[in-house]
């Protein structure tokens, strides 16, 4: 329950405002803090505390404070010194702390910059406060008033209410009495009331000519739990979760999240969740990024969807072109889908029609590795070979060749397994089509790794024999292994390269699937000859998704964000390694920010825990008593965090899985 108070102008009244709303609070006995971050010229700092008997430390209350009555970027810029935002923050925490209650004054309106890249709007949202708005009475107020709730509204603030102050206005016409009408109908936010003209400010007075004008009762209203326990009945009622054993979950407390601000996700009572997998590995800049929030809502107001069949539009073409120039040489053309799965399937089929197009109708065989994943619809599950989730499903899939492949835990011999690989391709290649790996780290199979020149060995067999090379980087690509395609760490060209997760850094459901010249080239023929790719989805290309991906990969180069994670990998690596002291865990491995610790009974004889013991879940389910969100992978405890996470969260995050570690497998 605390606050920022900005006004729809400068001059509206917002310290008067303040200081009523505080005084009519503590008169309710509630611990009133106050804080004015940032001021430039005058008093209302010291008049507040003074006004209200604050004994907080003034650096605090006022961390930033220079001398001409300037917007606060100009005026610290000419006075030489910087708004430093984090201590802003730190001032913020140390006062909410000794409060039940903060009213925190903004500078100006809204959309005033505070220094570069860097609005009010910002730090109302980076203090995660509800607003209050301050407006004056009178002809324009309405405008101004709409455009101060509307805007704060689109920056995904709460706006509490709005309180007019008379301070500079003795006016009673039609315009003012209509007003508070006016915008409660057309803003859809509550007035919380009228601060009328006070020449006394003495707080008896105050309280006596304002204790009946405005509504602080609304202030104190606690988010309901209500509403929580509603849609927790509600979910158990009607959703089906996927991958889950919903007679647990029936019996289970779910946790309902409702809003994301940088690593952490805040579920409906507030809490605040560290995202330790990014949100099942798609998260990349965090959540509620400014510039990916911003690239929806601007093609929002242009166009929402349109279809690729038949027509095109700008932000599928811009992206399309962005990929090309991102991802390994050799990589031109662009197929759209909307899941990792797809961008698989797509691939397969585009293997298999390529070889029959061109006159080589006996290539139609695929060949996959035995513990790989590649999405849950059926094409792609016939190239899985996770017995735990595909077993089930063998008389549906489709004939494959399934390669056995070691995990490198309990079987590290990979030259044998890649002898196997070539002298099947050598026996058999006039009827491969095509190979298909994740290459480098095999997510779903529990975060396996393979050792260093795997990959390229792989790629020149492929080569070798004329088989098309798919790479599956749905999960490591877009930085998650350290560089942008982990193809790049062994500097290997595919001829199919599948993209989805990560591509809208979290955003929305996209999937890409590129390949080469050589494979578009092998689909240009006369209409007549039925040699068209005849596959699409309805919302292939979505212009929304696009415009996410977009700004995600413009993100990339704004924020470096891979020069930035270099120093994070190696941190991650050594803390890591401390993991080893636990009894029971057997292997812990990383590439990048792709982080396995798997745990196991027996550490000399790796011998796992049963599969009920479900020993990865009940990790998983402690460590969120300490506001940490992890998805195990059976025993394998999955480390992915979004690459933006500060070094700070990266520690905290180790900490917390560390002593759920303990207590866990101490048991
Ligand atoms: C997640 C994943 C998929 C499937 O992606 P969806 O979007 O869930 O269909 C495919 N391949 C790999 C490597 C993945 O990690």
């Amino acid at each position: 329950m605390n606050y920022f108070i900005t006004g729809t102008d400068t001059d509206v009244g917002k310290t008067i405002v303040t200081y009523v709303l505080g005084l009519l609070l503590q008169e309710q006995g509630h611990n009133v803090g106050v804080m004015k971050p940032v001021q430039c010229a005058g008093e209302d700092a010291e008049f507040l505390v003074n006004a209200l008997n604050i004994k907080d430390a003034f650096h605090n209350v006022n961390p930033f404070y220079t001398e001409e009555p300037l917007s606060p970027h100009l005026a610290f810029h000419r006075a030489k010194k910087t708004i430093n935002i984090s201590q802003i923050l730190k001032s913020y925490q140390i006062l909410s702390e000794c409060h039940d209650l903060m009213l925190v004054e903004g500078a100006g309106g809204l959309m005033v910059p505070l220094k570069k890249n860097y609005l009010v709007a910002d730090l109302i949202r980076d203090l995660d406060l509800d607003v209050i708005v301050v407006s004056r009475l009178g002809l324009g107020a309405i405008n101004h008033a709409l455009l101060t709730i509307r805007q704060a509204q689109d920056y995904g603030l709460n706006v509490k209410g709005v309180v007019f102050s008379e301070a500079n206005n003795c006016k009673k016409g039609l315009a003012e009495s209509n007003n508070p009408e006016a915008i409660e109908e057309y803003g859809g936010v509550p007035v919380l009331g009228k601060v009328p003209f006070m020449k006394n400010l003495s707080r008896t007075q105050v309280i006596q000519k304002c204790k009946d004008k405005i509504n602080v009762r609304a202030l104190l209203k606690k988010p309901s739990q209500q509403k929580t326990k509603q849609l927790v009945k509600d979910d158990q009622q009607y959703v089906w979760h996927p991958f889950t054993q919903m007679k647990d979950w029936m019996n289970d407390e779910p946790l309902i999240i409702e809003k994301g601000q940088g690593s952490y996700l805040i579920d409906t009572e507030g809490r605040r969740y560290l995202d330790g997998v990014s949100s099942l590995w798609v998260n990349v800049h965090g959540h509620h990024h400014r510039d990916i929030d911003h690239a929806v809502k601007s093609q929002v107001n242009h166009l929402a969807h349109s279809t690729l069949l038949g027509l095109s539009n700008p932000p599928a073409i811009e992206l399309a072109k962005e990929l090309v120039k991102i991802t390994p040489k050799g990589l031109d053309k662009v197929f759209y889908s909307d899941s990792g799965s797809t961008a698989v399937e797509i691939a397969l089929k585009l293997a298999y029609q390529y070889w029959q197009n061109i006159g080589q109708p006996k290539k139609i065989n695929i060949v996959h590795l035995a513990n790989s994943y590649h999405g849950d619809t059926l094409g792609s599950v016939s190239v899985g070979g996770i017995d735990l989730f595909h077993k089930v499903y063998r008389h549906l899939r489709f004939q494959t060749i399934k390669l056995d492949f070691p995990d490198c835990y309990r079987n590290q011999d990979v030259d044998q397994a890649l002898d196997n690989l070539e002298q099947l391709f050598q026996q058999r290649h006039t009827e491969i089509a095509a190979f298909v790996v994740e290459p480098i780290v095999q997510g779903a199979a529990g975060m396996i790794m393979w050792p260093k020149g795997v990959l390229k060995r792989m790629a020149d067999v492929c080569r070798k024999y004329d088989v098309l090379f798919i790479t599956d980087e749905v999960a490591t690509g877009f930085g998650r292994t350290g560089s942008m395609f982990a193809c790049e760490h062994e500097d290997v060209q595919p001829d199919f390269l599948c993209l989805a997760k990560g591509i809208t850094g979290g955003y929305l459901p996209l999937a890409a699937t590129l390949t080469t010249k050589r494979v578009f080239d092998g689909f240009l023929f006369n209409y007549k000859d039925l040699k068209t790719f005849f596959h699409g989805h309805t919302y292939t290309g979505n212009p929304l998704a696009c415009a996410a991906a977009l700004a995600n990969l413009k993100i990339f180069k704004k924020e470096r964000t891979l020069t930035k994670l270099a120093p994070k990998i190696k941190y991650l690596d050594k803390s890591l390694k401390m993991f080893y002291n636990l009894p029971h865990v057997g292997d812990v491995r990383q590439r990048g920010f792709m982080v396995g610790i798997e745990l196991v009974q027996n550490k000399s004889s790796k011998t796992p825990y049963p599969y009920e013991w479900q020993m990865g879940a009940k990790v998983c389910q402690k460590v969120r008593e300490r506001g940490v969100i992890l998805r195990p992978l059976g025993n394998v405890i999955v480390l992915m965090p979004p690459l933006s996470i500060s070094k700070e969260e990266l520690k905290e995050l180790l900490d917390v899985t560390y002593w759920a570690l303990e207590l866990i497998t101490g048991e």
